[in-house]
């Protein structure tokens, strides 16, 4: 018996969807894999960025290297998706999407994880985890201190 996307629920689950390759966007996803988050900061006005693009969102400069974010962060929005808009998210139900800041100043959309969306608040510290999605690294966000949005039953 084969499972496919268009199989009922209880199936075995779908492919994880893979990142697009890119010259510009390949670095940042090779990065992942060694454990590091990337992005680009412009030289020519200091503006730090992402997701990856050849010019400066501030300025359009061509010139922009790449750094490595501590992985540190803090929350600036969130919503939690009760709909899988991909077959491969449908068993993860509920499942929480952000946008954090990074420490060194780019933004990013990305999964919040090991938390609750009822006990999330605006600007709380959030921690860099890289984790392996069917060989696709990827970044998620988890509270800061480990356990900090989870309620004393959860943690049980
Ligand atoms: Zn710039």
């Amino acid at each position: 018996m084969s499972a496919s996307p268009m199989d009922a629920a209880g199936a075995e689950p779908v492919a994880f969807p893979q990142p697009e390759s890119s010259d510009i966007g390949t670095p940042f996803w090779a990065s992942l894999k060694q454990g590091k988050l990337s992005f680009q900061r412009c030289q020519s006005c200091g503006k730090a960025w992402l997701p990856a693009r050849h010019q400066c969102p501030g300025c359009l400069s061509p010139n922009w290297q790449r750094e490595e974010s501590k992985g540190q962060a803090r929350l600036i929005s969130w919503v939690v998706y009760h709909v899988a808009y991909h077959p491969a998210f449908a068993n993860r139900l509920p499942y929480t999407v952000a946008v954090v800041e990074l420490d060194e100043g780019p933004r990013m959309i990305t999964n919040l994880i090991h938390t609750e969306a009822h006990s999330l608040q605006l600007d709380q510290r959030l921690w860099l985890v890289i984790e392996d999605e069917q060989g696709v690294a990827v970044p998620r966000f988890e509270p800061h201190p480990p356990g900090a949005g989870m309620t004393a039953k959860a943690q049980a």
